[in-house]
C-alpha cells in the first residue's frame, strides 16, 4: 500500500498545479462500519499527509475540503442543493434545472470549485488552467 500511495501522490502533484480533496469521504462508502472505517481513515490520512508534503516541496497547493461540505448532493451545474441523496443513487437529475449528474463526477466538480474558492478566499493566486472550464 505504501508504495502505491507514494506513486499516486507523486503523480497527482506532478500533473497538477493544485490538488483539492475531500477529507475522509470514504467512510460514507464503506459497508463494515468499524474495521473498514479505521483502515480507510488511516489510509486516507496517510495519502493526504503525502500530498501535503509533496505539494509544499514542489511549490504547489493541496487543499483539503471539510467533510461537511455537501459535495454529492449539490448540483455542480447551478449550485442547487438536494435535501438528501441516497448512497445507492449513482446518477441523478437536478429537480431544479434538469442537469444530469454522475454522482462521483458531480462531487469532484464541486470539490474542485470549493477548493478554488478556498484558495481565492485565502488570497492565493489561482492560475487560469485550474479554473473550471
Ligand atoms: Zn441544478
Amino acid at each position: 500500500m505504501g508504495g502505491e500511495m507514494k506513486k499516486l501522490s507523486k503523480r497527482l502533484i506532478d500533473e497538477n498545479q493544485a490538488v483539492c480533496a475531500e477529507s475522509l469521504k470514504i467512510k460514507n462508502m464503506m459497508q463494515n462500519p468499524h474495521l473498514a472505517k479505521a483502515i480507510a481513515d488511516a489510509a486516507w490520512g496517510e495519502l493526504y499527509r503525502m500530498l501535503a508534503y509533496r505539494a509544499k516541496r514542489a511549490g504547489k497547493r493541496f487543499v483539503c475540503i471539510d467533510t461537511f461540505f455537501p459535495s454529492s448532493k449539490t448540483c455542480s451545474a447551478r449550485g442547487h442543493k438536494l435535501d438528501k441523496l441516497d448512497l445507492a443513487t449513482r446518477e441523478w437529475a437536478c429537480p431544479k434545472c434538469g442537469a444530469r449528474h454522475d454522482r462521483d463526477r458531480n462531487a469532484s466538480k464541486n470539490v474542485r470549485a470549493e477548493g478554488i474558492r478556498m484558495m481565492k478566499a485565502a488570497g492565493q493566486t489561482v492560475l487560469k488552467r485550474v479554473l473550471p472550464a
